[in-house]
Protein backbone atom coordinates (compact mmCIF):
# COMPACT_ATOMS: atom_id res chain seq x y z
CA UNK A 1 0.00 0.00 0.00
CA UNK A 2 2.45 2.43 0.63
CA UNK A 3 3.82 2.77 -2.64
CA UNK A 4 0.81 2.97 -4.01
CA UNK A 5 -1.47 5.58 -5.76
CA UNK A 6 -4.51 6.02 -3.28
CA UNK A 7 -7.74 5.53 -4.91
CA UNK A 8 -10.78 8.37 -4.36
CA UNK A 9 -12.40 6.30 -1.36
CA UNK A 10 -8.30 6.04 0.48
CA UNK A 11 -8.55 9.89 -0.68
CA UNK A 12 -11.52 10.24 1.37
CA UNK A 13 -11.23 8.15 4.20
CA UNK A 14 -7.89 9.32 5.40
CA UNK A 15 -7.38 11.55 8.64
CA UNK A 16 -6.52 14.65 7.52
CA UNK A 17 -5.70 18.82 8.90
CA UNK A 18 -7.00 21.75 7.86
CA UNK A 19 -4.66 24.51 9.48
CA UNK A 20 -5.53 27.53 6.68
CA UNK A 21 -9.01 27.87 6.68
CA UNK A 22 -10.86 31.48 6.45
CA UNK A 23 -13.89 31.78 8.95
CA UNK A 24 -15.71 34.55 6.27
CA UNK A 25 -14.79 32.56 2.84
CA UNK A 26 -15.87 29.25 4.21
CA UNK A 27 -19.99 30.26 4.92
CA UNK A 28 -21.90 27.74 3.48
CA UNK A 29 -24.65 29.86 1.55
CA UNK A 30 -27.47 28.27 3.06
CA UNK A 31 -26.25 30.10 6.40
CA UNK A 32 -26.12 33.02 4.62
CA UNK A 33 -30.00 32.57 3.44
CA UNK A 34 -30.62 31.66 6.86
CA UNK A 35 -28.52 34.92 8.80
CA UNK A 36 -29.90 37.37 6.38
CA UNK A 37 -33.64 36.26 7.64
CA UNK A 38 -32.99 36.53 10.98
CA UNK A 39 -31.21 39.51 10.91
CA UNK A 40 -33.75 41.40 8.62
CA UNK A 41 -30.69 42.06 5.89
CA UNK A 42 -31.56 42.45 2.00
CA UNK A 43 -29.95 39.63 -0.39
CA UNK A 44 -29.58 39.89 -3.95
CA UNK A 45 -30.95 36.32 -4.60
CA UNK A 46 -33.30 33.92 -3.02
CA UNK A 47 -31.55 30.78 -2.91
CA UNK A 48 -28.02 29.03 -2.42
CA UNK A 49 -26.94 28.94 -6.19
CA UNK A 50 -28.72 32.42 -7.17
CA UNK A 51 -26.24 33.47 -4.12
CA UNK A 52 -22.79 31.32 -5.52
CA UNK A 53 -21.77 34.15 -7.55
CA UNK A 54 -21.55 36.43 -4.93
CA UNK A 55 -19.48 34.25 -2.71
CA UNK A 56 -17.39 32.03 -4.95
CA UNK A 57 -14.75 33.01 -7.45
CA UNK A 58 -15.97 31.53 -10.86
CA UNK A 59 -13.51 28.74 -12.52
CA UNK A 60 -10.97 30.89 -14.54
CA UNK A 61 -12.52 34.23 -14.13
CA UNK A 62 -10.62 35.49 -10.92
CA UNK A 63 -7.81 37.42 -12.10
CA UNK A 64 -5.75 38.12 -9.08
CA UNK A 65 -5.73 37.66 -5.09
CA UNK A 66 -7.42 41.35 -5.13
CA UNK A 67 -9.91 40.10 -7.46
CA UNK A 68 -10.43 37.18 -5.31
CA UNK A 69 -10.40 38.88 -1.60
CA UNK A 70 -13.48 41.25 -3.08
CA UNK A 71 -15.97 38.26 -2.60
CA UNK A 72 -15.56 38.53 0.95
CA UNK A 73 -17.11 42.15 1.39
CA UNK A 74 -20.65 40.06 0.60
CA UNK A 75 -20.27 37.77 3.62
CA UNK A 76 -18.81 39.81 6.01
CA UNK A 77 -22.36 41.84 6.37
CA UNK A 78 -23.71 38.97 7.74
CA UNK A 79 -20.81 38.13 10.48
CA UNK A 80 -21.38 41.10 12.69
CA UNK A 81 -23.13 39.08 15.88
CA UNK A 82 -22.02 36.92 18.55
CA UNK A 83 -24.59 34.38 17.06
CA UNK A 84 -23.65 34.73 13.40
CA UNK A 85 -20.07 34.21 14.82
CA UNK A 86 -20.94 31.05 16.59
CA UNK A 87 -22.90 29.35 14.19
CA UNK A 88 -20.12 30.16 10.94
CA UNK A 89 -17.58 28.72 13.20
CA UNK A 90 -19.06 25.78 14.28
CA UNK A 91 -19.86 25.05 10.60
CA UNK A 92 -16.45 25.26 9.49
CA UNK A 93 -15.87 22.43 11.96
CA UNK A 94 -18.98 20.32 10.75
CA UNK A 95 -17.34 20.83 6.92
CA UNK A 96 -14.20 19.77 8.11
CA UNK A 97 -15.79 16.34 9.89
CA UNK A 98 -17.11 15.64 6.80
CA UNK A 99 -13.36 15.02 5.09
CA UNK A 100 -12.57 13.71 8.08
CA UNK A 101 -10.54 15.95 9.77
CA UNK A 102 -9.05 15.95 12.73
CA UNK A 103 -7.71 18.73 13.99
CA UNK A 104 -8.68 22.65 12.42
CA UNK A 105 -7.36 25.89 13.06
CA UNK A 106 -9.77 28.85 12.17
CA UNK A 107 -8.76 32.02 10.86
CA UNK A 108 -10.64 35.41 10.48
CA UNK A 109 -9.76 39.11 10.57
CA UNK A 110 -11.57 40.18 14.42
CA UNK A 111 -11.95 43.80 13.54
CA UNK A 112 -13.96 42.69 10.63
CA UNK A 113 -16.94 41.72 13.04
CA UNK A 114 -17.11 44.76 14.94
CA UNK A 115 -19.76 46.88 12.83
CA UNK A 116 -23.06 45.82 14.75
CA UNK A 117 -21.28 46.82 18.31
CA UNK A 118 -19.09 43.64 18.98
CA UNK A 119 -16.02 44.31 21.11
CA UNK A 120 -13.01 43.22 19.47
CA UNK A 121 -12.56 40.32 22.77
CA UNK A 122 -16.52 39.56 22.16
CA UNK A 123 -15.74 38.64 18.24
CA UNK A 124 -12.71 36.49 19.58
CA UNK A 125 -15.01 34.99 21.98
CA UNK A 126 -18.01 34.15 20.21
CA UNK A 127 -15.82 32.63 17.31
CA UNK A 128 -13.93 30.00 20.45
CA UNK A 129 -17.20 29.56 21.17
CA UNK A 130 -18.68 28.34 17.78
CA UNK A 131 -15.40 25.99 17.61
CA UNK A 132 -15.85 24.52 21.10
CA UNK A 133 -19.55 23.86 19.90
CA UNK A 134 -18.43 22.22 16.73
CA UNK A 135 -15.86 20.58 18.41
CA UNK A 136 -18.11 18.72 21.00
CA UNK A 137 -20.87 18.16 17.90
CA UNK A 138 -18.74 16.34 15.12
CA UNK A 139 -15.24 15.59 17.49
CA UNK A 140 -12.52 17.55 15.81
CA UNK A 141 -10.47 19.56 17.55
CA UNK A 142 -10.74 23.32 16.67
CA UNK A 143 -8.79 26.75 17.54
CA UNK A 144 -8.98 30.14 16.14
CA UNK A 145 -5.73 32.36 14.87
CA UNK A 146 -6.57 35.82 14.76
CA UNK A 147 -5.35 37.81 11.62
CA UNK A 148 -4.33 41.29 11.20
CA UNK A 149 -5.30 42.64 7.77
CA UNK A 150 -2.52 44.77 5.70
CA UNK A 151 -4.77 47.58 4.83
CA UNK A 152 -4.63 48.26 8.54
CA UNK A 153 -3.21 50.96 10.59
CA UNK A 154 -1.00 49.79 13.23
CA UNK A 155 -2.60 50.67 15.78
CA UNK A 156 -5.84 48.54 14.80
CA UNK A 157 -3.70 45.82 14.18
CA UNK A 158 -1.65 45.80 17.14
CA UNK A 159 -4.97 46.01 19.19
CA UNK A 160 -6.07 43.04 17.32
CA UNK A 161 -2.76 41.54 18.76
CA UNK A 162 -3.32 42.66 22.25
CA UNK A 163 -6.49 40.81 22.00
CA UNK A 164 -5.04 37.75 20.49
CA UNK A 165 -2.62 37.73 24.04
CA UNK A 166 -5.77 37.32 26.19
CA UNK A 167 -7.15 34.22 24.53
CA UNK A 168 -3.90 32.61 23.76
CA UNK A 169 -4.11 29.12 25.32
CA UNK A 170 -7.93 29.72 26.29
CA UNK A 171 -9.23 28.60 22.29
CA UNK A 172 -6.87 30.89 20.02
CA UNK A 173 -3.21 29.49 19.20
CA UNK A 174 -1.53 32.21 16.55
CA UNK A 175 -1.67 35.36 15.05
CA UNK A 176 -1.25 36.08 11.02
CA UNK A 177 -0.81 39.22 8.53
CA UNK A 178 -3.71 38.79 5.47
CA UNK A 179 -4.98 40.84 2.82
CA UNK A 180 -3.40 42.21 0.42
CA UNK A 181 -0.07 41.33 -0.13
CA UNK A 182 1.33 43.32 -3.47
CA UNK A 183 0.44 46.27 -2.08
CA UNK A 184 1.38 45.85 1.53
CA UNK A 185 5.04 44.53 1.90
CA UNK A 186 5.87 42.41 5.02
CA UNK A 187 8.57 45.02 5.84
CA UNK A 188 6.40 47.23 6.99
CA UNK A 189 4.63 45.06 10.05
CA UNK A 190 7.96 44.49 11.83
CA UNK A 191 6.79 46.76 15.16
CA UNK A 192 3.42 44.73 14.96
CA UNK A 193 4.62 41.42 14.69
CA UNK A 194 7.40 42.31 17.51
CA UNK A 195 3.91 42.63 20.09
CA UNK A 196 3.09 39.24 19.34
CA UNK A 197 7.13 38.34 19.72
CA UNK A 198 6.83 39.82 23.40
CA UNK A 199 3.18 38.38 23.64
CA UNK A 200 4.79 34.97 22.95
CA UNK A 201 1.86 34.59 20.56
CA UNK A 202 3.00 32.04 17.47
CA UNK A 203 2.90 34.01 13.89
CA UNK A 204 1.81 32.63 10.83
CA UNK A 205 2.19 34.84 7.90
CA UNK A 206 0.29 35.13 4.51
CA UNK A 207 3.16 35.58 2.10
CA UNK A 208 5.20 34.73 -1.40
CA UNK A 209 1.64 34.26 -2.78
CA UNK A 210 1.40 37.74 -4.52
CA UNK A 211 4.72 38.96 -4.58
CA UNK A 212 8.19 37.83 -3.92
CA UNK A 213 10.23 35.69 -1.59
CA UNK A 214 11.44 38.58 -0.09
CA UNK A 215 8.15 38.84 2.13
CA UNK A 216 9.14 35.26 2.90
CA UNK A 217 12.24 35.93 4.02
CA UNK A 218 11.11 39.09 5.76
CA UNK A 219 8.21 36.99 7.27
CA UNK A 220 10.48 34.43 8.85
CA UNK A 221 13.59 36.93 9.99
CA UNK A 222 11.87 39.89 10.83
CA UNK A 223 7.92 39.36 11.83
CA UNK A 224 8.92 35.55 13.38
CA UNK A 225 6.60 33.79 11.32
CA UNK A 226 7.47 29.80 11.90
CA UNK A 227 4.54 28.50 9.01
CA UNK A 228 4.55 30.71 5.84
CA UNK A 229 0.47 31.03 4.31
CA UNK A 230 1.09 30.04 0.57
CA UNK A 231 5.04 30.56 0.37
CA UNK A 232 4.22 30.12 -3.76
CA UNK A 233 7.12 31.98 -4.75
CA UNK A 234 9.64 30.30 -2.58
CA UNK A 235 11.97 28.58 -5.69
CA UNK A 236 12.32 32.08 -7.16
CA UNK A 237 15.26 32.30 -4.47
CA UNK A 238 17.54 29.31 -3.38
CA UNK A 239 18.96 31.09 -0.81
CA UNK A 240 15.59 32.15 1.34
CA UNK A 241 14.21 28.37 -0.16
CA UNK A 242 17.44 26.73 1.90
CA UNK A 243 16.54 29.24 5.18
CA UNK A 244 13.00 27.72 4.85
CA UNK A 245 14.35 24.05 4.84
CA UNK A 246 17.23 24.91 7.85
CA UNK A 247 14.85 26.46 10.13
CA UNK A 248 11.94 23.63 9.24
CA UNK A 249 9.46 26.13 8.51
CA UNK A 250 6.37 25.01 7.41
CA UNK A 251 4.30 25.94 4.23
CA UNK A 252 0.23 26.36 4.27
CA UNK A 253 0.02 25.35 0.84
CA UNK A 254 -4.04 25.80 -0.94
CA UNK A 255 -3.71 24.42 -4.17
CA UNK A 256 -7.39 25.46 -5.77
CA UNK A 257 -6.63 28.71 -4.35
CA UNK A 258 -3.45 29.47 -5.58
CA UNK A 259 -4.87 28.46 -9.03
CA UNK A 260 -7.51 31.05 -8.84
CA UNK A 261 -5.66 33.98 -7.39
CA UNK A 262 -3.38 33.39 -10.67
CA UNK A 263 -0.43 32.44 -7.78
CA UNK A 264 1.10 30.66 -10.91
CA UNK A 265 -0.48 30.50 -14.20
CA UNK A 266 -1.62 26.66 -14.21
CA UNK A 267 -1.14 23.25 -12.46
CA UNK A 268 1.90 22.83 -14.65
CA UNK A 269 3.41 25.40 -12.67
CA UNK A 270 2.53 24.79 -8.90
CA UNK A 271 5.34 23.99 -6.88
CA UNK A 272 3.71 21.65 -4.50
CA UNK A 273 6.07 18.25 -5.90
CA UNK A 274 9.06 20.34 -6.12
CA UNK A 275 8.91 21.93 -2.28
CA UNK A 276 7.70 18.47 -1.71
CA UNK A 277 11.38 16.97 -2.77
CA UNK A 278 13.24 19.71 -1.32
CA UNK A 279 12.33 18.44 1.71
CA UNK A 280 10.55 21.23 2.69
CA UNK A 281 7.67 20.85 5.45
CA UNK A 282 4.87 21.44 2.73
CA UNK A 283 1.38 21.30 4.15
CA UNK A 284 -2.19 21.15 2.18
CA UNK A 285 -5.29 23.47 3.28
CA UNK A 286 -8.62 24.40 1.77
CA UNK A 287 -7.85 28.37 2.41
CA UNK A 288 -12.09 29.33 1.68
CA UNK A 289 -14.07 26.60 1.58
CA UNK A 290 -16.78 28.36 -0.32
CA UNK A 291 -14.79 31.10 -1.94
CA UNK A 292 -12.70 28.25 -3.78
CA UNK A 293 -15.74 26.06 -3.70
CA UNK A 294 -13.45 23.18 -1.94
CA UNK A 295 -12.86 20.84 0.69
CA UNK A 296 -9.93 18.47 2.04
CA UNK A 297 -11.05 15.77 0.02
CA UNK A 298 -10.89 17.53 -3.22
CA UNK A 299 -7.26 19.12 -2.49
CA UNK A 300 -5.76 15.77 -1.48
CA UNK A 301 -7.29 14.51 -4.40
CA UNK A 302 -5.17 16.81 -6.89
CA UNK A 303 -2.23 16.04 -5.21
CA UNK A 304 -2.98 11.97 -6.02
CA UNK A 305 -4.51 12.99 -9.49
CA UNK A 306 -2.19 15.63 -10.80
CA UNK A 307 1.06 14.97 -8.65
CA UNK A 308 1.04 11.49 -8.69
CA UNK A 309 1.73 11.71 -4.71
CA UNK A 310 1.27 8.09 -3.23
CA UNK A 311 -0.89 7.23 -0.67
CA UNK A 312 2.30 7.20 2.31
CA UNK A 313 3.26 10.77 0.39
CA UNK A 314 -0.34 12.10 1.42
CA UNK A 315 0.11 11.01 4.66
CA UNK A 316 3.72 12.34 5.13
CA UNK A 317 1.32 15.79 4.21
CA UNK A 318 -0.87 15.52 7.10
CA UNK A 319 2.09 14.69 9.07
CA UNK A 320 3.71 18.08 8.32
CA UNK A 321 0.74 19.39 9.25
CA UNK A 322 0.21 17.99 12.50
CA UNK A 323 3.68 18.67 13.59
CA UNK A 324 3.00 22.23 12.49
CA UNK A 325 0.00 22.53 14.13
CA UNK A 326 0.10 25.67 16.80
CA UNK A 327 -0.74 22.91 19.78
CA UNK A 328 1.14 22.53 23.01
CA UNK A 329 3.46 19.81 22.95
CA UNK A 330 1.64 17.17 24.97
CA UNK A 331 -1.59 18.11 23.28
CA UNK A 332 0.12 17.84 19.69
CA UNK A 333 1.82 13.91 20.69
CA UNK A 334 -1.60 12.87 21.57
CA UNK A 335 -3.06 14.04 18.06
CA UNK A 336 0.04 12.85 16.13
CA UNK A 337 -0.90 9.36 17.85
CA UNK A 338 -4.24 9.37 16.84
CA UNK A 339 -3.56 9.95 13.03
CA UNK A 340 -0.61 7.56 13.09
CA UNK A 341 -3.70 5.03 14.32
CA UNK A 342 -6.18 6.20 12.06
CA UNK A 343 -3.30 5.58 8.78
CA UNK A 344 -2.47 2.50 9.87
CA UNK A 345 -6.27 1.02 10.06
CA UNK A 346 -6.12 2.16 6.68
CA UNK A 347 -3.00 0.21 6.05
CA UNK A 348 -0.41 2.95 5.67
CA UNK A 349 2.41 3.15 7.36
CA UNK A 350 3.57 6.83 8.67
CA UNK A 351 6.43 5.11 10.49
CA UNK A 352 8.37 5.43 6.71
CA UNK A 353 6.77 8.20 5.59
CA UNK A 354 8.83 11.54 5.53
CA UNK A 355 7.63 14.12 8.32
ZN1 LIG B 1 -5.33 32.51 3.47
Amino acid sequence: MTGSLPNDRLIKEMPKIDLHVHLDGSVKPATVLELAARQGLPLPAGDEAGLRPFMQVEEGQCGSLRQYLGTFGFVLQFLQTAEALEQAACEVVEQASGHNCKYVEVRFGPQLHLHNGLSLDEAIAHVIIGLKRGEQLYGVKARAIAICMRHHSFAVNSEVIEAAARFLGKGLVAVDLAGDEAAFPAAAFRELFEIARQRKLPVTIHAGEAAGPDNIYEAIMNLGATRIGHGISLREDPAVLALVKERGITLEMCPMSNIQTRAVTGWSSYPVRHYYEQGIAVTIHTDNMTVSDTNLTKEYGILADIFHFTASELAAIVMNGVEAAFLPDAEKQLLKQAYIRDFHALGIDVQHAQT
